[in-house]
């Protein structure tokens, strides 16, 4: 018994090996002929061509092998990936980009449930209705289309200002509230990192970033960035994040099982290293957050997944796929990699809120 598993563990090796040494072969060889061929215009374009199947190789290679993006790809490739798939996600599923708030459980209209999940999430965080509470500026942190903030800009008049790495989707915030009769003072978007913010310290009440902060390759700069933009004392910040499980007592990681879960998917949308809630709330306690408050809705949003594989399992919706390129078609198949991870309870939807404590 032992020896036909380690039987067949060795044939899988050997065919993982025999297939990265193709590749490798197959890209050394593309750039040795790249390089030793003579520069007439044709050969130049034949060097181009072999450039470009060295590029698209390597791509291949480190997809199979779910190889890490450095922090300047991610960045780039984020942007890409975002301007690429927003429109389809938009014409499917409409203009907000994250899960759902599922009380009851078989609620059917996912889009009242994107909306509500927002609500929730402000009421669970205290932030204020009237007119002396409530948030009069606040930021977008990774806003998306926008559809967060154009709700409370909205809901609490607030001059509402969102960034993301996508010009599509910048562009595209902007005109939707155009469309929805929010001028620019009240709400716009513009592309900007939230790692380095193009805003004045201490001048939102509220800083919201909601299913973004796992695209940050560098968490403590990202917490370091959603306080100093908060006002001191009363501005209040708003993570929702997808986090791995907090870490057993004795445990210094994850499985190597888990961690090849969390691998594939990062390389299907654009993810670094993930970190749990703990990790984040120790990052806050440790820059001077005051009143951390944690939470984990993993049950609430559960359904989502299921919904959205289902509603891409439509002719409008496969036709879309189709033509919206091999890293949206990534995206897609990704969808069970996350429901894998959410069934084995090593993903979680992370809820965290804290105050800027007052100068
Ligand atoms: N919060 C939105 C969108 C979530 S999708 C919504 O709920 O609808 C993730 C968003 O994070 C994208 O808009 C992406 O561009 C943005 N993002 C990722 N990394 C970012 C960074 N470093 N700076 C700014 N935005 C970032």
């Amino acid at each position: 018994m032992e020896q036909r598993q380690s039987q067949r563990n060795h044939m899988k090796m050997t065919s993982r090996v025999g297939a990265v040494v193709g590749v490798l072969l197959l890209v050394t060889l593309s750039s040795a002929a790249a390089f030793v061929a003579p520069r007439t215009n044709a050969f130049r374009n034949r060097v181009q061509l072999h450039m470009g199947v060295g590029t698209a190789l390597k791509r291949v290679k480190d997809s199979v092998l779910s190889k890490e993006r450095s922090r300047e790809d991610l960045k780039i490739g984020i942007a890409g990936f975002y301007d690429r798939s927003s429109k389809l996600w938009e014409d499917v599923w409409g203009e907000h980009m994250h899960h759902g708030y599922y009380v009851p459980v078989d609620r059917t209209d996912h889009q009242q449930a994107q909306v509500d999940l927002i609500d929730e999430v402000l009421k669970w965080s205290h932030v204020g209705e009237d007119d002396a509470t409530k948030p009069k500026t606040v930021v977008d942190v990774g806003c998306g289309i926008g559809g967060s903030s154009r709700h409370m800009a909205r809901k609490y008049g607030s001059k509402t200002r969102g960034i993301t790495l996508s010009p599509y989707q910048a562009g595209r915030g902007n005109e939707l509230a155009k469309e929805q009769g929010l001028s620019p003072d009240l709400v716009s978007f513009q592309v900007a990192d939230a790692l380095d913010m193009p805003f004045d310290s201490n001048s939102f009440d509220l800083v919201w970033s909601l299913e973004s902060g796992e695209h940050m390759p560098d968490k403590p700069t990202f917490v370091q960035e959603l306080l100093r933009v908060a006002v001191p004392g009363t501005g209040r910040i708003i993570l929702v994040t997808w986090c791995h499980r907090d870490l057993k007592e004795g445990e210094t990681c994850l499985t190597r099982k888990e961690e090849k879960l969390l691998a594939k998917i990062n390389r299907a949308y654009y993810l670094p290293k993930w970190c749990s809630v703990n990790d984040y709330v120790e990052l806050l306690e440790k820059n001077g957050a005051e009143n951390i408050e944690r939470d984990d809705w993993s049950h609430i949003i559960a359904p989502f997944w299921k919904a959205v594989i289902r509603s891409s399992l439509n002719f409008k919706s496969v036709l879309g796929l189709l033509k919206s390129g091999f890293s949206t078609q990534r995206g897609a198949y990704a969808m069970f990699l996350m429901l894998r991870g959410f069934n084995k309870g090593l993903i979680k939807f992370g809820l965290i809120t804290c105050t800027k404590k007052a100068e």
